[in-house]
C-alpha cells in the first residue's frame, strides 16, 4: 500500500511510531499470546501512551482530536503483526465506547472514558444474542425500570473482550417489539448477577470471546445512553465505523499475505527457478495486489467522505464485503503459494487464513451487508 493524498506529515509520523511499537512490543510475542488465549493488559496501557486508544475523543476525557485516517493507520499498523485477535481485543473500545461518547451523560463520560482511554479499563460492546445476531431489531435481553435502576435479564454471546471487560455497552429491550423498543445501557463488569463463560474459536485466539449472562442485574438508570427506546440509531451509527475499521484491518492483513508470499516466492525454488519466476505465481501476486489497491482506494475515499460529514451507508456495506473478499482471496493464494509450509502453525499467513471467516461474519455478515446496501439504494 502506498501513501496517498489523504495523509500528511502528522499521519506519517504517527504511522512510524505505531509501526515501531508493533515490531518490538507485539510481533515477537504474538505466538505466545495466541497459545495463552489473551495478551497482557499492559498492552492497553502502552497503546494509550502512544495515543492509539484516545483517537477521536475530546481531550477533556484523555482523548486526542484526530481525523479518521489516524484510526485507519492504527488498525492497519497493528494488523501488520498478522494477528486479528490482537486487533479485535485491543480495539474493542472502538465499538464499546463510541455510544458512551455520543450519548452518555456528562457524569458517565467523565467517570468512564478517561479510564478506558488510558487503558486502565477494558470496554466491550454486547449486541449479539444466542438467539441471533443479524436481526438486531429482534434482540430479547430485557431492561425493566425499577426505581432508580434498570433490572437486566438475558444473555449475549460472541462478545469480544467479554471475559475481561470492565465496561460493557449492552443493547437491551426497554420497550415493545422491534427496533423502537431497543436501548443502550452500560453494565459495569462488577455488577452482581453478571456471569461470563469463555468461548473456544477457530482463530482470533489471543482475543477473549465470551457469553454473558445477566440475571436480575441492577444497573443505575444514569447508565442509559441517550433516550429510552432510541438505541437502535446509536447501534447503526456504531456499525458504520466498525465496518470501516474492520475493512481497514482486512486490507492490511491482505497486504501481509502479499508481502510474505512475495518474500517466500523469491526464496523458494521449484523446477530449477525461484517460484516467483513462474508466470502462474506472478499472476497470482498481481491479482492480490490489484484487489488490495482497489480495497484501499475505496476505503480511503469513503473515509474522506465520512470526514466531510456524509453518511454513505450502502458504500460502507460494499466496502466491508470488498475487504473481506479481498482478504479471502489473498489468504487463499498466500497459503497455496507457500505449499505445505502454509499449512503449519507459527506463520502469519496460516493464522490470517484461519481468521478470514470471522471478518465476513462479525460486524454484519456478508449477506446482511448486501441486503442493507440494496435497501439503502432503494432496490
Ligand atoms: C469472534 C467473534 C467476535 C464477535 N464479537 C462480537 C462483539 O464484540 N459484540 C457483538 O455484539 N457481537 C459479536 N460477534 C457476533 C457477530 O456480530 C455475529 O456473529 C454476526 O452478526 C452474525 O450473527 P449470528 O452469528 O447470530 O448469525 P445469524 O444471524 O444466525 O445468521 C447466520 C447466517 O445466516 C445469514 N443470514 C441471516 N439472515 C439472513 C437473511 N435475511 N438473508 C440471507 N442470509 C441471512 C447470515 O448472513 C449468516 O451467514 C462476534 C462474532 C465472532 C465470531
Amino acid at each position: 500500500m502506498t501513501e496517498s493524498l489523504y495523509y500528511g506529515e502528522e499521519h506519517a509520523a504517527f504511522r512510524d511510531t505505531v509501526r515501531r511499537w508493533v515490531a518490538t512490543e507485539i510481533e515477537p510475542y504474538v505466538d505466545r499470546w495466541e497459545k495463552a488465549g489473551e495478551f497482557p493488559r499492559e498492552l492497553y496501557r502502552q497503546a494509550a501512551e502512544l495515543g492509539i486508544l484516545g483517537l477521536g475523543y475530546p481531550e477533556a476525557y484523555g482523548g486526542i482530536e484526530a481525523d479518521i485516517f489516524f484510526e485507519i493507520i492504527a488498525f492497519q499498523e497493528v494488523a501488520r503483526a498478522g494477528a486479528g485477535g490482537v486487533n479485535a481485543s485491543l480495539f474493542s473500545h472502538t465499538i464499546g465506547a463510541p455510544p458512551i461518547k455520543f450519548a452518555g451523560s456528562e457524569a458517565l463520560k467523565a467517570r468512564l472514558l478517561p479510564a478506558i482511554l488510558s487503558g486502565e479499563k477494558i470496554s466491550a460492546l454486547a449486541i449479539t444474542e444466542p438467539g441471533g445476531g443479524s436481526d438486531v431489531a429482534n434482540l430479547q435481553t430485557s431492561a425493566r425500570r425499577d426505581g432508580d435502576d434498570y433490572v437486566v435479564n438475558g444473555s449475549k454471546t460472541f462478545i469480544t473482550s467479554g471475559m475481561r471487560a470492565d465496561v460493557i455497552t449492552v443493547a437491551v429491550r426497554t420497550g415493545g417489539a422491534g427496533k423502537n423498543g431497543v436501548s443502550m445501557l452500560v453494565v459495569e463488569g462488577d455488577t452482581p448477577g453478571l456471569a461470563r463463560t469463555p468461548l473456544e474459536k477457530t482463530g482470533w485466539l489471543s482475543s477473549d470471546t465470551a457469553t454473558l449472562y445477566f440475571e436480575d442485574c441492577r444497573v443505575p438508570a444514569g447508565n442509559l445512553l441517550g433516550e429510552e427506546n432510541q438505541g437502535f440509531r446509536l447501534i447503526m451509527r456504531n456499525f458504520n465505523m466498525e465496518r470501516i475499521t474492520l475493512a481497514a484491518a482486512c486490507a492490511a492483513f491482505a497486504q501481509v499475505c502479499l508481502d510474505d508470499t512475495v518474500a517466500y516466492a523469491r526464496e523458494r525454488h521449484t523446477f530449477g527457478v525461484p517460484l516467483i519466476q513462474h508466470q502462474v505465481v506472478r499472476h497470482k501476486l498481481v491479482d492480490m495486489a490489484m484487489r488490495i489497491n482497489a480495497t484501499q482506494a475505496m476505503l480511503e475515499n469513503l473515509a474522506w467522505r465520512c470526514e466531510r460529514g456524509e453518511n454513505p451507508v450502502a458504500e460502507i456495506c460494499m466496502l466491508k464485503n470488498m475487504a473481506t473478499l479481498t482478504l479471502e482471496f489473498c489468504a487463499r493464494e498466500a497459503v497455496q503459494t507457500h505449499g505445505g509450509a502454509g499449512y503449519l502453525r507459527g506463520s502469519k499467513i496460516e493464522r490470517i487464513n484461519r481468521e478470514v471467516r470471522v471478518n465476513a461474519i462479525g460486524g454484519g455478515a456478508e449477506e446482511i451487508m448486501r441486503d442493507l446496501a440494496a435497501r439503502q439504494m432503494g432496490w
